[in-house]
């Protein structure tokens, strides 16, 4: 074979020629990696087709394999291209992403034993947990490539499903991929499949360093794993003999990558299972609306825990309007007397409290009172979250950060002002009110310094925190006993948000924060504050009522033909020069209206208008949004339109199909 056809992480969607050179013709193999020429760049490259003969004149040549054995394996190269096709992204770039450049292999070896922990096992299931299972076995067994969605109230039992189920998959010689959200990958559940299926498990977190994960990956690509647990990319995982995924928190958006190819891996994972004839399970206690709609239709079997284990309540809800507070205080206060009082009374009996607030930093941004100019980022038209620490004000979206100013840079007066609060304001208020308590702080600030997301997670697990004060991080998964209090500080921070699937995550969000409480034998209680108190989802999530809140909400979607009444493409466009990124938009649209006459199916064409976040990082932002009734129009209309369609210099169009949002 003298020539090789090689997939790039280019943002141009074709397959590149370049010739093998003759002491490579015996080595080289599908499904390595190389290193090769491209312009005056080195890239590394994927073997995708040798062939023994060519009709592109003049090649380079392959400089160096990188891989004596290929590291993608047959069905993740169909899944690849499956994704190349439906995300409309280069299978270079899908390949790059499914094997992250840091699978180098690392000096020296490390060994990282799991550690051993005896305390699962061995309950009875529950009616409702052998009944779920009896069915996953079913498919397992007949292995019909049948999709489970598992809704569970929280603390219902499903991880002990997922684990049975694992269990049974091994008996039959197979495998299995547990996909978790990013950062609900708590040490809990890693560690409860390791104390079950002890050195067969490979974990694949975010958080591991480079070598640690080549050492995971080459313990799958081996053969001597049987169980992968990851994030997102461990869809990806290189098992050869898969019998079951499990994606956890289905509903998470972490599953979306927000980069290039912006895949969603549960929807990869459904179609993973489907090429490999494998079980595909989805579990949550607040499926998303697409999920649950599907499971409606008949597309998914559902199986349900409507039971807490040991019929354990479900925690009171209370939910405080802040309207009231605000009239009654006469000014804006972060803690109502009714959380105040209800932390107090946990102090005490020395149970442990979870307060949630979905923001970093210590205020939302900085005005000044005598102009009203607003501190903004340089390089992105977004306002600088003001970092009470460090005196800083920090843009969340480039990660510029400057000193705040100690008069206003527009009229020079001395009325800065910071508005809003953040985590850090939260965790400073709390240690004014209750200066004997232990609180610690757990967001994407404080994990990164010298103390990480473990730490803190073990301080707390081992009841050396009182109060743990934090954004997402702590509603997921966490499993402790002895929370008995869950306070949410704002509840209004996302429905505020110009997006259809605001309602969406709120629920969700209160939903999972509000069963980290009463977990154990003490019943627990939330504590809700809003200004919104009788909007829909702060009232289902009150009664932990998933079935009216999806009524409610699948109403709205149907009105304004939103996901699951359509699906949505998301296009940008991008550029330095304002001017251009508007032409671009309005002849991309120009473009699109052409392809829409010639439509079989519905195709909506929304904009061209400028992005809500008009600049990122220098670059102006204008957007598009595709809704459809039929995604391969959708898709189709979008490429010959782009084809179409010439850019002015340093424009650059950039698609996200099924978008989380549309913002
Ligand atoms: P979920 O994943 O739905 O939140 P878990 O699987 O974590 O629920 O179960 C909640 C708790 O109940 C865990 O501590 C788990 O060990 C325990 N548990 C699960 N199933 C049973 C059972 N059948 N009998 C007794 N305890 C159980
Ligand atoms: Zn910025």
């Amino acid at each position: 074979m003298k020539y090789a056809k090689i997939a790039l992480s280019t943002p141009i969607n074709k397959l590149f020629t370049y010739q093998v050179p003759d002491d490579f013709q015996e080595k080289i193999a599908v499904g390595q990696r190389v290193l090769v020429p491209f312009g005056k760049k080195k890239l590394t490259g994927y073997v995708i087709e040798l062939a023994g003969e060519t009709d592109v004149p003049k090649l380079k040549e392959i400089e160096k394999i990188i891989d004596e054995q290929p590291v993608i394996i047959p069905s993740i190269l169909k899944l690849s291209k499956w994704m190349s096709e439906y995300y409309l992204c280069p299978l270079g770039e899908v390949l790059a992403s499914a094997y992250p450049s840091a699978l180098k292999k690392p000096k020296r070896k490390q060994n990282s034993l799991p550690k051993k922990s005896d305390k699962q096992g061995g309950f009875v299931l529950t009616e409702e947990q052998s009944n779920a299972l009896d069915s996953i076995k079913k498919d397992i067994d007949a292995e019909k490539a049948g999709i489970f969605l598992l809704f569970g109230v929280t603390g219902s039992g499903k991880t002990e499903v997922y684990v049975r189920a694992v269990q049974h998959v091994l008996e039959k010689n197979k495998q299995a991929v547990i996909l978790v959200p990013e950062i609900g990958i708590t040490p809990q559940i890693v560690e409860r499949f390791k104390s079950r299926f002890n050195n067969e498990v490979a974990v694949l977190h975010s958080r591991l360093k480079p070598n640690e994960r080549y050492l995971e990956f080459e313990r799958i690509l081996k053969g001597e794993v049987n169980i992968v647990i990851g994030v997102r990319s461990a869809v990806f995982a290189p098992l050869k003999n898969l019998g079951l995924i499990i994606v956890d928190e289905e509903h998470d958006s972490s599953y979306k990558q927000t980069e290039t190819p912006k895949y969603n891996a549960r929807d990869v994972a459904i179609m993973r299972a489907k090429l490999e004839n494998a079980v595909c399970l989805l579990g949550s206690a607040t499926p998303s609306l697409e999920s649950y709609h599907k499971a409606q239709k008949g597309d998914y079997k559902i199986l349900s825990l409507t039971e807490r284990i040991e019929k354990r309540a479900l925690p009171k809800v209370e939910i405080i309007d802040l309207r009231e507070e605000f009239v009654k205080k006469g000014r804006p206060e972060i803690f109502s007397d009714v959380l105040k009082e209800a932390i107090a009374t946990r102090l005490e009996k020395k149970e442990q409290v979870i307060l949630f607030i979905n923001r970093r930093g210590f205020s939302n941004f900085v005005l000044c009172r005598e102009c009203g100019e607003v501190l903004t980022c340089r390089n992105c038209d977004v306002s600088l979250t003001f970092y009470k620490n460090k005196n800083v004000g920090k843009c969340h979206y480039c990660g510029d950060q400057k000193k705040i100013p100690e008069l206003c840079p527009k009229c020079g007066g001395g009325s800065l002002q910071n508005f809003g609060f953040g985590t850090e304001q939260v965790e400073t208020e709390l240690k004014n009110y209750f200066p004997d308590a232990k609180i610690k702080r757990m967001d994407l600030e404080s994990t990164r310094g010298r103390e990480s997301f473990e730490d803190i997670y073990k301080a707390f697990l081992n009841q050396e925190i009182d109060i743990l004060v934090g954004t997402q991080m702590v509603t997921k998964g966490f499993d402790f006993e002895n929370v008995t209090l869950v306070g949410v500080i704002s509840a209004d921070t996302n429905l505020n948000l110009p997006d259809f699937r605001a309602s969406e995550r709120t629920f969700q969000l209160l939903t999972q924060v509000a069963g980290r409480a009463g977990r154990g034998e003490i019943p627990g209680e939330v504590i809700i504050q809003t200004y919104l108190p009788e909007h829909y989802a702060i009232q289902a999530s009150r009664e932990h009522d998933y079935k009216n809140f999806y009524a409610e909400e699948l109403s709205f979607r149907e009105g304004l033909n939103y996901p699951p009444f359509s699906f949505l493409t998301n296009i940008f466009i991008k550029g330095p020069n304002e001017e251009r990124v508007k032409e671009a938009s309005q002849k991309l649209v120009l473009s699109l209206c052409r392809e829409k006459k010639d439509a079989k199916a519905r195709l909506v064409i929304l904009g061209p208008a400028e992005a809500s976040i008009s600049k990122i990082k220098r670059q102006y932002r204008w957007q598009i949004i595709l809704k459809t009734n039929v995604r391969s129009f959708a898709r189709k209309a979008l490429v010959s339109a782009i084809e179409r369609t010439e850019l002015p210099k340093g424009v650059t169009i950039h698609f996200d199909i099924d978008p989380q949002g549309i913002m």
